[in-house]
C-alpha cells in the first residue's frame, strides 16, 4: 500500500485528488475554523465579531495561466484580483483587503509591472478594497503572481457550496462562456482582436466582471442554500456543489444563458458554442441553488436591483451524477472538462 502511494504521480491523481490528500490534520483550533479546504474561501472567526473572515489565495504563473505575449500588463493585474474578488463573492462576501506577493525575472522591464499594478489598482478601487501589502523576489522563470484577499460576511448570510437540496432550482446569474470564446479569439482567430463586434467576448476574458454585488443580494436574501462561482467551467463547478451536498444535478443545454455575441462568433466560424458555455471556464459568474417555492421572489429581486434577468439552467436531484438535456432532448451524463492542472 505504501509503496503505491509513493509512485503516484500528479498526472494520476489530478489537482483535486492532490488537495483531497493533503486535507487531513491541517486544523489545530477547530473553534476559530469554521471551513477549512474544500470551499471558495477559508472561513474563520475571530471574537466577538458578527462577521466571519473569508480568505482567499490565487497563483498565477506565467506560460500555465497566462502568456505574456498575449495579455496586456494592465489587464493581467486586474485579473488577477478579479479572480479573488470572485472567490469572496461566491459566499455572499464583500471584499476588504488584498496582500500581492510578486517574483519578477531580472530582465523584466519596471514600467511592465507598475502597469501591472495600475490593473490591479483599478479593480481594487471599483470594488472597494485596499492593497495592504504583499512580497517581492526575484524569478529565474518566468513571473509569478499569488494575491491573498480577505473579506467578510455576516455570519448568518454565508453560502456555502455544500447545501443544496433534492428540488432545489439551479441559477446561474449571466451568459456562460463568453470568456472562453474571447480565449478563441486571441488563440485561433487573432484577426479578429480588434473587431468590436467582439470586444464583449474579449472583454470577458481581459477584464472579468465580479458578481459581488449579485452575490451579497442571493446572500442577503438568506434563501439561497449553496453557491460557487464559474471559474473552471460549470461542468466543473455543478459538481464541487454537488459533491459537498450529497446530490446529483440535471441541467437543460436550452437554458444555458448564451450571450449574442459568442453565437455570432460561432456562427461566423462554425463553432459549437456548447463547448464555451459548458467548459471554458473563466466565466466569474455565480451559480447557487435555491427551494423552488422561492423562484419567483429571487427573480423579482434580481431584476428590481439590477434590472437584468437570472437564468434558470436546472434542478438539483436525488442522483449522484450531473446529467444534461442536450438540444435533442436527449440526456445524457455530463463529462467534466473542466480545468484540472495536472491532466
Ligand atoms: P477556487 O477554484 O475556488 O479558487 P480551488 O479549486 O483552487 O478553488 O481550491 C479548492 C479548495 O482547496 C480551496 O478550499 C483551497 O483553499 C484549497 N486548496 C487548494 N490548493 C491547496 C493547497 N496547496 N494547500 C491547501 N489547500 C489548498
Ligand atoms: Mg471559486
Amino acid at each position: 500500500m505504501g509503496k503505491k502511494k509513493e509512485r503516484m504521480n500528479f498526472k494520476e491523481i489530478g489537482e483535486f485528488g492532490f488537495i483531497d490528500k493533503i486535507k487531513d490534520n491541517c486544523i489545530v483550533n477547530e473553534n476559530l475554523v469554521i471551513k477549512g479546504i474544500g470551499d471558495d474561501c477559508a472561513v474563520v472567526q475571530t471574537e466577538n465579531s458578527e462577521n466571519y473572515l473569508l480568505i482567499t489565495t490565487d497563483l498565477l504563473i506565467e506560460g500555465v495561466h497566462f502568456l505574456l505575449e498575449r495579455i496586456p500588463f494592465f489587464d493581467l493585474g486586474y485579473k488577477s484580483l478579479a479572480v479573488n474578488i470572485s472567490d469572496i463573492s461566491a459566499m455572499g462576501g464583500i471584499p476588504r483587503h488584498a496582500l500581492i506577493s510578486i517574483a519578477i525575472p531580472q530582465n523584466q522591464k519596471v514600467d511592465n509591472i507598475i502597469e501591472l499594478y495600475d490593473g490591479m489598482k483599478e479593480i481594487a478601487r471599483l470594488y472597494n478594497i485596499d492593497l495592504v501589502g504583499g512580497d517581492t523576489s526575484s524569478s529565474k522563470s518566468g513571473l509569478f503572481i499569488g494575491i491573498t484577499l480577505i473579506g467578510e460576511v455576516k455570519k448568518d448570510e454565508i453560502i456555502y457550496r455544500r447545501g443544496s437540496k433534492i428540488g432545489d432550482i439551479i441559477y446561474v446569474t449571466s451568459y456562460l462562456g463568453d470568456s472562453a470564446g474571447g480565449l478563441d479569439i486571441i488563440l485561433n482567430h487573432p484577426n479578429e482582436i480588434n473587431n468590436k463586434t467582439y470586444k464583449s467576448l474579449l472583454q470577458a476574458h481581459f477584464r472579468p466582471t465580479p458578481n459581488v454585488n449579485e452575490g451579497r443580494i442571493i446572500a442577503t436574501s438568506k434563501i439561497a442554500t449553496s453557491m460557487i462561482d464559474i471559474s473552471d467551467g460549470i461542468s466543473s463547478d455543478l459538481r464541487h456543489i454537488c459533491n459537498q451536498s450529497g446530490v446529483g444535478a440535471i441541467i437543460y443545454e436550452e437554458k444555458i444563458p448564451v450571450s449574442n455575441t459568442l453565437k455570432e462568433y460561432c456562427n461566423s466560424y462554425n463553432l459549437d458554442y456548447s463547448k464555451f458555455t459548458l467548459s471554458g471556464g473563466e466565466d466569474y459568474i455565480l451559480l447557487f441553488t435555491l427551494p423552488a417555492s422561492h423562484a419567483g421572489y429571487i427573480e423579482n429581486l434580481f431584476y428590481n436591483h439590477f434590472k437584468k434577468n437570472l437564468y434558470k439552467i436546472g434542478e438539483i436531484c436525488k442522483e449522484s451524477e450531473i446529467s444534461i438535456i442536450d438540444y435533442n432532448r436527449k440526456e445524457k451524463k455530463l463529462e467534466v472538462y473542466g480545468w484540472d492542472h495536472f491532466s
